[in-house]
This record gives C-alpha cells, structure tokens and sequence, in this order.
C-alpha cells in the first residue's frame, strides 16, 4: 500500500490537506494564491504571515514582519529570493 504523500504549501508550509487549505494551484495553499492559482507577491505573503505570528505569538507588526522574513527564507518558494 502506498503512503500518503504529506504535501506543504511552498509559500507558506501549511499543510495542503487541511481543510480550506487547497486553492487552485497543486502547490500553494490559497493563502497564498489569488482565484486562478497565480502566487501573490512576496510583500503580500510576508505580511499574510506577519499577522498570523501576530495572533498565535501576540507580538508587535514590526517584531511580526521580522519573523516572518526570517521564516520565509525556509520556504522553497522564497529561499533564494
Ligand atoms: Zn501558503
């Protein structure tokens, strides 16, 4: 039998079999994609990120923005960007 394969937005790392999880790209969550799949820009998916530190962390913007450049570079989608 075959394992299921655990597949991650490169974007952002969100697994992609969460629910609401899955856009219209193979990819990328739709957190990261406009309606027909397109990855949107860095500067978006960077604060999308931000405010998500911002809730689960309870830290500033400035603090927020930080981390999520730093957690990005672990992403494939923005490693060497
Ligand atoms: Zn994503």
């Amino acid at each position: 039998m075959e394992m299921e394969r655990m597949e991650f937005c490169l974007s952002c790392g969100m697994p992609l079999n969460m629910p609401d999880a899955k856009g219209m790209s193979e990819s990328h969550c739709k957190h990261c994609t406009l309606d027909d799949g397109t990855v949107k820009s860095r500067e978006e998916i960077q604060k999308g990120i931000a405010q998500w530190f911002m809730q689960w962390q309870h830290v500033d913007e400035e603090t927020a923005m930080k981390r999520a450049e730093h957690y990005m570079k672990s992403m494939p989608e923005w490693a060497d960007k």
